[in-house]
């Protein structure tokens, strides 16, 4: 990614993620206001507290020490209630704040292509919507809030400095742009840190999650020493930029320190001369010293904030780069819903290629084509079986279906309406799609069956088991439909899964079938269970079936086998085979082990 000033991302991250704070802006505006009363209180306490060295300390007047201990007292408690005001709202802000960018960038990943997912590891996606969403909130909200609180608490103190000893205030104030040199000195290498940190965060987050998913593969393949230095390297790589950021905060925070000594050095060696010349009173001085403790830390928040923004950076640069990720496809501008979709598919000329490893979201013009002028048409109660060698194309056509990807040339129809002219979830409802992996929500076998139709009554979702030959083992099992199954759940067999996502199919009811591979990792006999309740699904229904296995071949009305993205031959099952071509070849393959078993 290219690298941008930290000043830039940091006013185009605000520019971008500022808009999420509307409708919380009064609530924004309420707590500024708190912070500007909590500083004005204060230098009313500074102001006070002049008062009393003035006239109860110095002269040594307990008469003079009960009116303005009262009026600061009571100055104190009005700042703490308006304090805790300003506080409390601020941090409910700013947490709606994070739900809300949370919220915007998961809707935003939802509408990105498959190949973004293949090209950002799990982990580090999962990291960029939790650490640095939070990130952010540093740079608008409290950033915000903390900038208006410094500014005005500099603003009221440098005032009441001002009324206390201007000389003495000036001197201070020559000296104050030391602070954000200090800052400035550190914004980059902070910067950098965090942003190691960020993406070993994400790393550490991927290897967990990758090794969780494989750890069958681990324990066969005795690979955990091999995951353990994975994580391991990781893990260092966090370490390393997690204490470079420490060290350099500490650093910081050390030369502020020794920059403030300077400041009061310099104001007592004033001081001093003043005294000497008999224009000022040690009482005075050691006022004026102590104020200095009010003074300074609101000027060091301001060059403390300028590091927090740094480092919010950051993660702004990693969720800017989620939100650069285009979607490949859109709703059409004027959408044309179809009235009553009856099926017919019309695939034309289509020329299709994955976008590359560099484009973010445009087709890289050096990616081969994936589908090469590929010309098909499949009608209501058809059964096309499409096949062909691996890596031919075939499951690049059931992805340009249902618009996960637009073609780069020709056209696929519906019913005559070319396919982003119509409403995109409009389109998706009228296909059902069964990819190669049988897809498992978090949740009953109920709610599995059930979202393939929101809506669905308990004894519509019961015939559908039963259509799709999964009522028997489902009412076997202790909790019925109200098992609760995950991805990569363990109590159920590959069949018994694929027959719920048949189910769910079923429910669906839609009039385009696309099945990817529904026997791939099923066994004989598993398949075969497979097979039948298919075979009801299909049949009304234009049916595409994307297989290797040939089985369900002599039902096909037409096969189309595809090589290197091209259609070669197209015909029924006798028809290809009496051919000899790659169709008879594939058949030879594939009808071998089955003959043997
Ligand atoms: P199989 O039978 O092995 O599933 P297939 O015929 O279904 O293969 P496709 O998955 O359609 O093949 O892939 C067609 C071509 O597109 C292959 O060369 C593949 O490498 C490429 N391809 C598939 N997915 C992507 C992707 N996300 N990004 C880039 N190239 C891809």
């Amino acid at each position: 990614m290219r690298v941008r000033p930290v000043n830039t991302t940091a006013r185009l991250a605000f520019r971008s993620f500022w808009p999420l704070v509307k409708g919380d802006r009064r609530w924004l505006a309420l707590i500024c206001g708190c912070v500007v009363i909590a500083a004005l209180a204060e230098t009313a306490a500074i102001l006070l507290f002049g008062e009393l060295t003035d006239h109860a300390l110095q002269k040594g007047s307990l008469d003079a020490f009960w009116a303005p201990a009262a009026q600061w007292l009571g100055v104190a408690a009005f700042a703490a209630v308006v304090g805790y005001v300003g506080n409390s709202t601020a941090v409910w802000v700013a947490e709606r704040f994070v739900m809300r960018l949370r919220a915007r960038i998961f809707a935003h990943v939802q509408d990105l292509p498959p190949h973004f997912f293949q090209r950002h590891r799990q982990g580090d996606l999962v990291e960029r919507l939790t650490g640095d969403v939070e990130a952010i909130e540093q740079l608008v909200v409290s950033g915000v809030v903390r900038t208006v609180s410094a500014l005005f608490s500099t603003v009221f103190f440098f005032t009441a400095a001002l009324i206390l000893r201007w000389d003495l205030a000036l001197a201070t104030f020559v000296l104050a742009p030391l602070f954000w040199l200090a800052a400035r000195q550190f914004a980059s290498r902070i910067r950098t840190a965090a942003r190691q940190e960020r993406v070993a965060d994400g790393a550490i987050t991927s290897v967990v999650e990758e090794s969780l998913g494989t750890i069958v593969l681990t324990q066969a393949y005795n690979r955990r020493r091999a995951e353990e230095k994975r994580l391991d390297t990781e893990a260092r790589a966090w370490m390393r930029a997690s204490v470079r950021g420490a060290r350099l905060s500490e650093m910081y925070t050390q030369l502020v320190e020794v920059i403030e000594t300077v400041c009061v050095l310099a104001v007592i060696g004033l001081g001093a001369w003043e005294i000497s010349q008999d224009r000022m009173t040690l009482g005075q001085l050691l006022a004026f010293a102590a104020f200095l403790g009010y003074l300074y830390p609101p000027i060091r928040a301001l060059g403390q904030l300028g590091l927090t923004v740094t480092a919010a950076t950051a993660g702004a640069e990693r969720l800017l780069e989620i939100l650069a990720a285009r979607p490949a496809v859109s709703d059409p501008p004027v959408p044309r819903p179809p009235r009553q979709v009856r099926g017919v598919l019309d695939v034309d000329h289509v020329w299709f290629r994955y976008p590359g490893p560099d484009a973010a979201d445009t087709a890289s013009a050096a990616a081969p084509y994936a589908l090469r002028d590929v010309s098909f048409t499949a009608r209501p109660g058809e059964l096309i079986l499409i096949t062909g060698p691996s890596g031919a194309g075939k499951s690049t056509i059931a992805r340009l279906l249902p618009r996960f990807y637009d073609p780069a040339a020709g056209h696929i129809r519906l019913d005559g309406t070319r396919l982003d002219a119509l409403p995109l979830e409009n389109l998706r409802e009228h296909i059902t799609l069964l990819p190669q992996k049988t897809l498992v929500l978090h949740g009953t076998i109920r709610e599995n069956i059930a979202c393939g139709r929101p809506g669905a009554t308990d004894d519509e979702v019961v015939r559908a088991a039963r259509d799709a030959a999964a009522h028997a083992f489902i009412s076997a099992l202790p909790d019925g439909y109200a098992t609760h199954i995950a991805p990569g759940t363990a109590q159920l067999s590959g069949g018994q899964l694929q027959r719920i996502a048949l189910a769910r199919a079923v429910l669906r009811n839609a009039p385009v079938l696309v099945l990817d591979e529904p026997t791939a990792g099923l066994d004989a006999l598993s398949a075969r269970q497979v097979i039948a309740p298919l075979r009801r699904l299909m049949s009304g229904r234009t049916t595409l079936l994307i297989t290797h296995d040939l089985r369900l071949a002599p039902d096909a009305d037409r096969i189309l086998v595809l090589d290197h993205g091209r259609l070669v031959e197209s015909g029924r099952h006798e028809e290809l085979l009496g051919r000899s071509g790659t169709y008879a070849r594939l058949h030879g393959h594939t009808a071998r082990p089955a003959a043997g078993s």
